[in-house]
């Protein structure tokens, strides 16, 4: 049987691969359609292009820039970061999207050790937990899907948190982190920004402070380059060392030529992420405001997406329902969340576009 997502068969195995091969239940992402009369809501891309200097970057490619390997420490892009954040170049580590980081984090950090991350977050935690043998203990969500940072606190075991949570836009402020890294020194704390950019507070400027912090980011949401495939960590420089060292003992190249000369344009962008992350909050506005107004529940949210459900019609029916209208959004079969949409935050027409179709399923006065 082919999987609908990623076209892969399924039932195929071998006699050759690995116990841990085996063993492993990889992460699912979102579907990626060819379809461009479908209006995509699913993996929180931004509504906007890229910024005219980092398009500007891209063209400006030479053919000696690919002849030759590119810099391996990805030098510049590096010192674009440091900047930004008033941290030094040996506080900043780069790669290849933020899921390579993370797993980079995952196999440096966290691997054999006991590990604890919330019920209801980004689906790829359990899967690194896996593949490097980490003990996953998964503390949930109280009822509004708040996170319990005393229920965290309660165990000396590493925590790995996305702030924004996903798939759920809520933020802990950074007071309520800082509780949780004041409380024990000798705690690991993951802390995957990979929404930050839309509102949130970011811990980054913890971390002269804190030496059991490693916060992570992405260049896919808030700088609209998920195609890039840049992500970065900031840290402590010891840290960033026991990554680089991974690093260099998996692929001493993440990051191509292209990509380290766009990236730094667009870390360097001020004015273009301003605009665009104004542009964003006022369509998240509307649409929670038009779903609101339509008898959906919408949880507060400091990301490009909203998390959404209504009292009187299931996930799966409007999931199916946006669908036939040819507008794909994100839902999971799984406990706690299944009766919740993930809508990506549109551009103002296609916010309307889709409130339009979610008024169109809702059961109307007269019914
Ligand atoms: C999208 C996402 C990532 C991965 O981002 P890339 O940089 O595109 O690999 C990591 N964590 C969370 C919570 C995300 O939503």
């Amino acid at each position: 049987m082919a999987c609908r997502v990623c076209d892969r068969e399924h039932q195929v195995m071998s006699r050759f691969w690995t116990k841990t091969v085996s063993d492993l239940t990889p992460y699912v992402p979102g579907e990626q359609p060819s379809s461009p009369t479908l209006l995509k809501l699913n993996t929180n891309e931004h509504a906007l292009p890229p910024s005219d200097a980092v398009m500007a970057a891209v063209h400006s490619s030479q053919a000696e820039q690919l002849r030759r390997y590119p810099d391996p420490t990805a030098k510049g892009l590096i010192e674009a970061i440091a900047e930004t954040e008033s941290l030094a170049t040996d506080q900043v580590f780069v790669g290849n999207g933020s899921d390579e980081v993370l797993a980079h984090i995952w196999l440096s950090l966290l691997a054999d050790r006991p590990v604890q991350t919330l019920d209801t977050t980004y689906g790829f935690y359990p899967v690194w937990a896996q593949l490097y043998q980490s003990t996953l203990t998964e503390v949930p969500v109280l009822a509004n899907f708040r996170v319990d940072v005393d229920a965290l606190m309660a165990s000396p075991h590493a925590v790995v948190l996305a702030n924004p949570n996903a798939p759920t836009g809520l933020a802990l402020s950074r007071q309520e982190i800082e509780r949780l890294l004041a409380d024990n020194p000798n705690r690991l704390h993951v802390v995957d920004e990979a929404y930050y950019g839309f509102g949130a507070e970011s811990v980054a400027p913890l971390i002269d402070r804190y030496d059991n912090l490693i916060v992570s980011r992405s260049l896919s949401k808030s700088h609209a380059l998920a195609g890039l495939r840049v992500g970065y960590a900031l840290a402590q420089r010891e840290l960033i060392e026991g990554l680089n060292r991974v690093k260099d003992s998996f692929n001493s190249y993440p990051l191509d030529a292209v990509a380290q000369a766009a990236a730094k344009v667009a870390i360097l962008d001020a004015p273009w992420q301003a605009h665009s992350a104004a542009v964003i909050t006022e369509s998240r506005k509307r649409m929670a405001e038009g779903l609101e107004a339509l008898g959906f529940e919408v949880l507060p949210s400091s990301a490009n997406f909203v998390f959404t459900q209504h009292p009187a019609l299931s996930g799966r029916m409007l999931f199916d329902g946006l669908r036939q209208q040819d507008i794909l959004v994100r839902r999971w079969d799984r406990p706690r969340v299944e009766q919740w949409l993930r809508i990506t935050v549109g551009t103002l027409a296609q916010t309307a576009s889709l409130l339009a179709a979610c008024a169109s399923l809702c059961p109307s006065e007269d019914d």
